[in-house]
């Protein structure tokens, strides 16, 4: 029987929808143990996103809702975490791999004595301990590791989980914590929102990301009307943001961002290993690339050797008449 405490991040007072897929994760383990599943909501003001997590599979939500975190706080969050987990005593503590969630679970295993494994994309509960998998070696193989440590700690890989509802509500806790002076030491003193109405790469259900191919930033507005035709975020190779072509934040691969859409088009991307570390758990890949030798290929499930500046245009089209229907 597993208890399952689940951090349900939000971010300006929304769940976010990895939360979700966190919450479903838990429930999923529950629901096979024959154990509960309780989420903890932390921030100022978001008492009223607990229904939704109960939609969501939650049994029980604590809440923690205080002025002192309404911005995100790393040691704040993860000292209300740490007296989530010692007034639970779950046996198993999820949080998403998202920029917060990366933050705060390790931090949060340290406050509570125990470690965390990162960026899972699989869980089960053995009867005593939690058998996880994870990608290794940039996504080309996978380690399944049975996590002894009490409570066991993971981080999930955003949009690999499957959110999925659930008749019932989860009955709503206030949760008592205390924080320290030091836990208020990190403020927040300004918050600037990235222009533009595209999802954040890391939510996205769609990319399409631009490589070297792409020339020159100049160029990005080709790859930018395909994405706005399908509702989806920009992404770029190393070489793309290297070149000073687009922001950091847009990286995909090793050492930029690691995304799971559903449909992730490559555009001028080689398909370096680096890049497919970032990728390669799209549910479906689809590569643009005038070289068909292109290791891209290899992994994508829709290959079209062409000229990006050709193609690509074409499919914002057959697209576009596609969504009109
Ligand atoms: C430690 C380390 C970490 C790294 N981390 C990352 C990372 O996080 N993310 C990442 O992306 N890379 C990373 N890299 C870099 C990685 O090794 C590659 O250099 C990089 O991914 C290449 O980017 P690219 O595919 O855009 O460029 P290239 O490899 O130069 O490929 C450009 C592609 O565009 C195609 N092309 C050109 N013109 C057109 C056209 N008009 N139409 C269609 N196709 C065209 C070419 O055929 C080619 O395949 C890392 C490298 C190291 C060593």
């Amino acid at each position: 029987m597993a208890k399952v405490l689940v951090f349900a991040e939000q971010r300006e007072n929304k769940l976010k929808s990895y939360a979700l897929e966190a919450v479903s994760a838990g429930r999923a383990i529950a629901d096979a143990s024959g154990g509960e599943v309780i989420a903890c909501l932390v921030g100022n003001g978001v008492k009223g996103l607990a229904e939704g997590l109960g939609k969501y599979g939650a049994q029980k939500v604590l809440v923690a809702d205080d002025g002192r975190l309404s911005a995100y706080s790393p040691s704040a969050y993860a000292t209300v975490m740490t007296a989530a987990i010692e007034s639970e005593n779950p046996d198993v503590v999820f949080f998403s791999a998202s920029a917060m969630g990366r933050d705060v679970a390790p931090l949060t295993a340290i406050k509570a004595g125990t470690s965390v494994v990162a960026d899972i994309v699989a869980a089960e509960w053995q009867g005593d301990y939690l058998e996880i998998k994870r990608p290794v070696y940039a996504g080309k193989a996978f380690l399944k590791v049975a996590v002894n440590s009490k409570p066991a700690m993971a981080t999930l890989r955003p949009n690999v989980f499957p959110a999925e509802e659930k008749s019932g509500d989860g009955t709503v806790v206030e949760l008592s914590f205390n924080l320290s002076d030091d836990d208020l030491k990190v403020k927040v003193t300004d918050t600037q929102m990235k222009s533009g109405g595209r999802p954040e790469l890391t939510e996205a259900g769609i990319i399409v990301s631009g490589g070297r191919g792409m020339g020159g930033p100049e160029n990005y507005p080709v790859i930018e009307a395909l994405a706005d035709t399908l509702g989806a975020a920009v992404g770029a190779s190393r070489a793309a943001v290297d070149a000073g072509w687009r922001p950091h934040s847009d990286q995909v691969g090793q050492t930029g961002k690691t995304v799971s859409p559903n449909l992730y088009i490559a555009c001028g991307i080689s398909g370096a290993i680096q890049h497919l570390a970032g990728m390669s758990s799209s549910k479906y890949i689809v590569a643009v690339n005038k070289d068909p030798e292109a290791p891209i290929f290899k992994v994508a499930d829709y290959g079209i050797v062409g000229d990006l500046f050709e193609v690509v245009p074409e499919l914002d089209k057959a697209a576009k008449q596609l969504l009109e229907k």
